[in-house]
C-alpha cells in the first residue's frame, strides 16, 4: 500500500489488527518518507530506523499473539525532550548534544508498553523556549505548508513531522502554548492538559510548574488515543494527580456540542496585533459551534493584560533554577581545557547555551535575587493567582472558554522577530499554564497565504474529555483537519 500515511489512528488500529498490513509494513513506509522528504522539512534530530522495525516485529508478533493493545504496531515520533533509554536526548540544546538517557521518560515507557514504534526524536527550541524552532541547536524546522515559514515552538518537530506525514501522531509539551501554537501553525489538533494529568517523569524541565506533555495529531479522535496513553497517575512525578482517567476515544461521540455555553472574552479579540484573517476564521468556526448547538456568551477576563509579563517573570525564574544543573561536570557539555572550576562552569554553559536560553537565565535568576525576589517573583506569583481567579470565575457561567490559539498564522523563518515580539505572540495560550488548565487547538481554515488558522478551546479542570469530543463533533462536521499540504501528497 502507498497510501498508509493517510490512516487516521483507528484505520491503522483496524489495519494492523486486521492483517490488512503489518507494523513493519508500516514503519517501512514511514521510515521510507522521513528518508524521503525530511531533508526539506527538517522535523527529525533523530531517527531510529533500527529499533523502530525491531518494535515494529515485536508488534506483529504481539498481534498475531493476541496480545496487542489499540496502539501496538503503530508508529509515533516523540519530542526530544522526553528521556529515551540508549537514544539521544538533546532538548535542542548542544548542551545535551551528547547526552543519552539511562531510563525512559514515563510517557515513553507507557508508549513502548501499549506497543507504540518509536519512529525517532523531533526537534524542537532549545530547552522549549521559543515559538518558531528556531532556537534550536538543530537548525531551523520548516512548516510544510510553506516550507519558508516556521512550523511554530517549541514542539515545531513534532507539529511539522505530522503535519508532513512523517508521523501518524506526536508526543508535544505546552510550559507556555508549547503544543498548541504549533498545532494551529501547522493545521493540527493539539491537547495540553490539565497541570498534572501527564507525568513530567523524564520529561527535561524547563518551567516545572508550568510544564505539561500532550498529544499533537491531524485530528481529536486521533490525540484521544494517545491521550488514553500518555495520562495517567505517576508515582515518580510528585505533581502527578492521583485521579482516575477517561477513556479519552470512548468518550468521543455524544453531544457535547448541543447547549454547550462557550465564553468569548472580550479582551482577547481587542488584542492589538490579532491579523484580521486569524480573527475571521475563528469567528466562522464560532459562528459554526453555534449553528451546530453552542451558545456563545461574551465574558470578561481582565487579567489579560498581566498575562506576557506574569509568564515571563515565572517562567524564566524556574528555568534559572532548573537550568542550573547543567555545569558541565555530570553530564553535558563541557568547556575543553578549563584553567579552573570557575573557567569549566562559565565556558561551558556559555558555549553550551544558546542565546534565547541565556536571556531566559539572567532574567531569572535577577527576579530571584535577593533584592528584587519580592518586586518580582512574589508579585508575579500573586498575580498569577488573579488570573486563575479571573478564570474560575468565567467557568461559573461558562463551559469552556474560546480563543485564537495565536494572534498570527506562521512567521517566515529568520524574521528575526524582537524578544518582546516574540513573547507578545504567546499572548492566547500562557495564561493556561499560569492557571494549569487543559486547552485544545483545531484547525478552523487558511489565511490569505494558505496558512493555517487554529482556534483554542480553554477548558476547567480536568476537562479534556469534553475538550476532544467537542473538537471532535466539530470535526465531524467539518473538514479542515483533512487538508494536507502539499508535500504531504507527495509519496515516498
Ligand atoms: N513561547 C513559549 C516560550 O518561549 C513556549 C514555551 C513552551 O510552551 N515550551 O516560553
Amino acid at each position: 500500500m502507498t497510501d498508509l500515511h493517510r490512516l487516521s489512528i483507528r484505520e491503522l488500529s483496524e489495519g494492523l489488527a486486521g492483517a490488512k498490513f503489518s507494523s513493519r509494513e508500516l514503519t517501512e513506509h514511514y521510515l521510507k518518507r522521513i528518508a524521503k522528504l525530511d531533508t526539506q522539512v527538517k522535523s527529525y534530530v533523530t531517527v531510529t530506523a533500527e529499533q523502530a522495525l525491531a518494535q515494529a516485529d515485536a508488534a506483529d508478533a504481539a498481534i498475531k499473539a493476541g496480545t496487542a493493545t489499540a496502539l501496538t504496531g503503530v508508529p509515533i515520533a516523540h519530542k526530544d525532550i522526553f528521556c529515551t533509554q540508549g537514544i539521544k536526548t538533546t532538548a535542542g540544546s548542544k548542551m545535551l548534544d551528547n547526552f543519552i538517557s539511562p531510563y525512559d521518560a514515563t510517557v515513553v515507557a507507557k508508549g513502548k508498553a501499549a506497543g507504540l514504534v518509536t519512529l525517532g526524536k523531533v526537534n524542537m527550541d532549545e530547552f522549549a523556549m521559543g515559538s518558531t524552532s528556531e532556537n534550536s541547536f538543530y537548525g531551523a524546522t520548516a512548516n510544510p505548508w510553506n516550507l519558508g515559514h516556521v512550523p511554530g515552538g517549541s514542539s515545531g518537530g513534532s507539529a511539522a513531522a505530522v503535519a508532513a506525514d512523517l508521523a501518524p501522531f506526536a508526543t508535544g509539551t505546552d510550559t507556555g502554548g508549547s503544543i498548541r501554537q504549533p498545532a494551529s501553525f501547522c493545521g493540527l489538533t493539539g491537547l495540553k492538559p490539565s497541570y498534572g494529568r501527564v507525568s513530567r517523569f523524564g520529561m527535561i524541565a524547563y518551567a516545572s510548574s508550568l510544564d505539561q506533555g500532550g498529544p499533537m495529531a491531524r485530528s481529536a479522535e486521533d490525540c484521544a488515543y494517545l491521550m488514553n496513553v500518555m495520562a495517567g497517575h505517576d508515582a515518580k512525578d510528585s505533581t502527578s494527580i492521583e485521579k482516575d482517567v477517561d477513556d479519552y476515544v470512548a468518550n468521543l461521540n455524544g453531544t457535547a456540542i448541543q447547549g454547550l455555553r462557550i465564553g468569548i472574552p472580550k479582551q482577547y479579540f481587542n488584542v492589538a496585533g490579532l491579523d484580521a484573517d486569524v480573527k475571521a476564521r475563528v469567528e466562522e468556526s464560532l459562528k459554526k459551534l453555534e449553528d451546530m448547538g453552542a451558545t456563545l456568551v461574551e465574558i470578561d477576563l481582565n487579567m489579560t493584560e498581566a498575562y506576557v509579563p506574569t509568564y515571563y517573570l515565572i517562567a524564566p525564574a524556574e528555568a534559572s533554577s532548573n537550568l542550573q544543573r547543567y555545569d558541565g561536570v555530570r553530564y553535558g557539555y563541557r568547556a575543553e581545557n578549563p584553567v579552573d572550576l570557575m573557567d569549566l562552569y562559565k565556558r561551558s554553559r556559555s558555549e553550551g547555551f544558546g542565546a534565547e536560553v541565556q536571556r531566559r537565565i539572567l532574567i531569572g535568576t535577577y527576579a530571584l535575587s535577593a533584592g528584587y525576589y519580592d518586586a518580582y517573583y512574589v508579585k508575579a506569583q500573586k498575580v498569577r493567582r488573579l488570573i486563575q481567579q479571573d478564570f474560575l470565575k468565567a467557568f461559573e457561567s461558562v463551559d469552556v472558554i474560546a480563543a485564537p490559539a495565536a494572534p498570527t498564522t506562521a512567521y517566515k523563518i529568520g524574521a528575526n522577530l524582537s524578544p518582546v515580539e516574540m513573547y507578545l505572540g504567546d499572548i492566547y495560550t500562557i495564561a493556561v499554564n499560569l492557571a494549569g488548565l487543559p486547552a485544545i487547538n483545531a484547525p478552523v481554515g487558511f489565511d490569505k497565504d494558505n496558512l493555517p488558522v487554529g482556534l483554542q478551546l480553554i477548558g476547567n479542570y480536568w476537562s479534556e474529555s469534553q475538550l476532544l469530543s467537542v473538537v471532535h463533533q466539530y470535526q465531524q462536521a467539518t473538514d479542515w483537519h483533512t487538508k494536507r499540504a502539499a508535500i504531504a501528497e507527495e509519496n515516498a
